[in-house]
């Protein structure tokens, strides 16, 4: 691939990502360097079995080895922005992200989602709705398969979620279809402001036939709109584009005029969920893909874990484990989707905020009965409630909850933070919330 000849290449990271950039490279027989700033990056071993001849040098970002790179592969999880990587670069060099490496390589219809919340339902939807749909797509990016790892598979369609750091170093995809689901704080550690947040989160567009945009929110709008976009919304929405209608009290999501399905037969609940249902098949419409056939297959999806996920426990509280609401828009949609006039709602909250402001939390603070918090910033989510209770660890914010609820009452886990503070990542504080709940009931 001339692309890749004759270019001192470097790839910065070595986790599932940059695996992935090594097995690639590898395949195409070209020389690579890895670095990673850990003393022991979590890849070693299996870097070692895809080509003991790789230079891997770990324990800090490496000044030389930036120096002399002309291509350097960057996982998301680096800060490319870091001084140590920004300031040691030659003049001339190209910085790029996996994902915009196999953009540059592949030959397969893009359908692209970012968004702060709902990537992950939303592609892992729209993967369930092409097998329902006999159409051969793969899932990759920011889950699923690293994005290198399907680009030999000559897929008809590749559905890939994007986090902001991935778009931050792409330019060359040029996707069928691709949306901004939402854009609210989050990563403000790494990306300063939301308007900068915003401006990387848009780079999607400009690298998309069609365009599917929300109605809901003004930040994730394109500043120009044009006749092949797709708009979806919780209003009623005009032809040609995705929304929702009530008939007699029972709401529908419709497109144009065309009442699709009721909104309570679909699989995954809350007014952010109808949202994501809507997205996906908008996004699924302007692939060409069939209507019809998609909303028959929305039935079938099962939903993903630690998101708004009810807890099998045994007891007669309501658990809900939604420990991947790490940033606040996500702890808001599950307040918004769950809260009821039917039954108390517990939230536990806290962990580590990211920079973010939680003053934003407080309205739908009213709608919760109790509050308890834990982790490194849940202090300061306990200041916005009078009575709420602080807790050490997720076993005692259970029995603390436990007390405070009574049968039909619901628990619900939407941290708001991130998992970083008191746990490996969300899957494991998710994990260790059923396992405090089971091992008492
Ligand atoms: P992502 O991949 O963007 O992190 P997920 O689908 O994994 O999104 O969901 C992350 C969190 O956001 C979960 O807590 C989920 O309940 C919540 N969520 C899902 N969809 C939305 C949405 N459209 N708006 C707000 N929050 C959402």
């Amino acid at each position: 691939l001339a692309l890749l000849q004759n270019k001192n290449i470097l790839v910065l990271g070595l986790g599932a990502t940059g695996l992935s950039c090594a097995r690639f490279l590898t395949s195409q027989h070209v020389s690579f360097v890895v670095n990673d700033s850990r003393a022991k990056p979590p890849g070693v071993e299996q870097l070692n079995q895809i080509n003991s001849n790789v230079k891997l040098i770990s324990g800090q970002w490496d000044s030389n080895a930036i120096a002399n790179a002309d291509l350097i592969i960057a996982s998301p999880g680096v800060d490319i922005n870091l001084p140590e990587i920004a300031g040691n670069r030659k003049a001339g060099s190209e910085l790029i992200g996996d994902v915009e490496l196999f953009c540059q390589l592949s030959n397969s219809n893009v359908i692209a989602v970012t968004g702060s919340n709902g990537k992950s339902t939303v592609v892992s939807l729209l993967a369930h709705l092409a097998e329902y749909c006999e159409i051969d797509a793969a899932l990759a990016g920011n889950i699923g398969l690293p994005a290198l790892d399907v680009v030999n598979q000559q897929k008809d369609f590749v559905i890939l979620e994007l986090s902001s750091f991935q778009l931050e170093t792409m330019t060359s995809m040029q996707a069928v279809a691709a949306t901004i689901l939402n854009i609210s704080d989050d990563h403000l550690d790494r990306h300063q402001t939301i308007e900068n947040y915003a401006q990387i989160k848009h780079k999607i567009f400009d690298q998309s036939k069609r365009r599917v945009i929300t109605r809901e929110q003004n930040l994730s709008q394109p500043i120009d709109q044009c006749k092949t976009d797709v708009s979806f919304g919780l209003d009623s929405p005009a032809d040609g584009h995705f929304g929702i209608a009530s008939v007699s009290g029972v709401r529908y999501l419709c497109f144009g005029a065309t009442n699709l399905v009721a909104c309570n037969q679909l699989p995954i609940v809350g007014k952010h969920n109808e949202l994501n249902c809507l997205a996906a098949l908008a996004l699924g419409y302007c692939a060409g893909w069939p209507l019809d056939r998609m909303v028959n297959g929305l039935a079938s999806f099962e939903g993903l874990d630690h998101r708004c996920k009810q807890v099998d426990s045994g007891d007669d509280i309501i658990w809900v484990n939604d420990s991947k609401a790490t940033n606040i828009g996500a702890t808001l949609a599950a307040i918004e989707g769950l809260a009821s006039s039917h039954h108390k709602l517990i939230l536990i909250a806290g962990g580590d905020g990211k920079g973010a402001d939680f003053n934003e939390l407080k309205p739908a603070l009213a709608k919760v009965d109790h509050l308890v918090t834990l982790g490194k910033d849940g202090g300061q989510i306990a200041a916005l409630k009078a009575d709420s209770i602080e807790v050490a660890t997720i076993q005692e914010a259970v029995s603390s909850s436990r007390k405070l609820a009574n049968a039909g009452d619901m628990v619900l886990l939407s941290p708001a933070c991130a998992s970083i503070d008191m746990f490996n990542n969300y899957m494991q504080r998710g994990d260790m919330f059923i396992e405090a709940i089971r091992g008492a009931s």
